[in-house]
């Protein structure tokens, strides 16, 4: 319950957001589409632990992370990222390590960063993208960072900025601000956590946020279909969070069933499998329109050649 208290507090903290028929001209069909492959950067933040102990995560982990992001975004035949529901649809986004890191340098897009060698002091700041950058910082233009950040587990999963684009809900966001996400360690790729959130499906949720999605219900939970809207016509009309996966049936404030299998509720990892299709024409209309994710379809981190 901890966990679900702070993810609510969270909320009301980063705003993001789905699109609107108006705004999007949904004529082209997702499936036609180009893919776009888009560069990260990890960087870990540990306590000085060898690599692969504590919260210095093991190459393997990180490249398993990545993969499952890739795997969900893609709609993967054979992986959890899979499904044969009507409205899951497969992004077409890919996430690949950084090639080229700011100096001009080949690098394999994992960065470790030793809180030791930092003159801050973790936790400081209840609002972490305020300190994220004194680890470290790659260039928001051409590159997504991730911060894996040493934290309890299944207190907060992870954080995300938003982007800024002309679309319902984010057209006045300031993005001057720090850009990227971050997860806390314990939840960041698959272990044998207990909490429903050890399967990397946080990453997967938070990039849907830097993506520019909202939460099924949007900005504001409520239990009486009070006010909700997530700017997305083709997932059902919810105030509230499912919260769990158990088959319990939960219904729509219009009486359909509820997509508790959605990236952007707040089931364990174990039970998210959709992207919708609107859901993938928002998250790829602000790549191609918003000023800082545009420039990621292009970034030279990557050998595109
Ligand atoms: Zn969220």
């Amino acid at each position: 319950m901890i966990k679900r208290q702070i993810l609510i507090v969270l909320l009301g903290i980063v705003l993001f957001n789905c699109s609107s028929e108006d705004e999007i001209n949904e004529d082209q069909q997702v499936s036609e589409k180009t893919i776009y492959t888009l560069p990260v950067v990890v960087h870990i933040i540990h306590t000085g632990e060898e690599i692969g102990t504590g919260y210095n995560l093991s190459n393997e982990r990180i490249i398993g992370q990545i993969k499952t992001l890739n795997d969900d975004f893609r709609k993967r035949e054979g992986t959890l990222g899979y499904n044969t529901h009507p409205l899951g649809t497969d992004a077409k986004i890919e996430f690949k390590f950084a090639e080229i890191d700011p100096d001009g340098n080949t690098t394999n897009g994992i960065n470790r960063v030793n809180v030791d060698d930092i003159e801050y002091e973790i936790g400081n700041d209840a609002w972490f993208f305020d300190t994220l950058p004194y680890y470290a910082y790659w260039d928001k233009q051409d590159y997504i960072n991730i911060w894996v950040f040493p934290f309890e587990p299944n207190i907060i999963l992870g954080q995300s900025s938003v982007p800024q684009a002309d679309l319902p809900g984010l057209e006045n966001k300031d993005t001057s601000g720090t850009t990227g996400i971050m997860i806390t360690t314990p939840h960041f790729g698959t272990s044998d956590l207990d909490g429903g959130s050890n399967l990397g499906r946080s990453l997967t949720h938070e990039m849907g946020h830097f993506l520019g999605l909202e939460h099924l219900w949007g900005k504001i939970e409520n239990a009486d279909c009070m006010e909700f809207d997530d700017y997305c016509d083709d997932t059902p009309p919810v105030s509230r969070r499912t919260g769990n996966c158990d088959g319990t049936p939960a219904l729509s404030c219009n009486g359909e069933s509820m997509l508790t299998q959605n990236y952007m509720d707040y089931t364990d990892d174990a039970c998210m499998n959709m992207f919708t299709k609107d859901q993938v024409i928002r998250m790829r209309y602000v790549l191609e329109n918003s000023t800082v994710r545009k420039s990621l379809t292009t970034s030279l981190a990557l050998d595109r050649n």
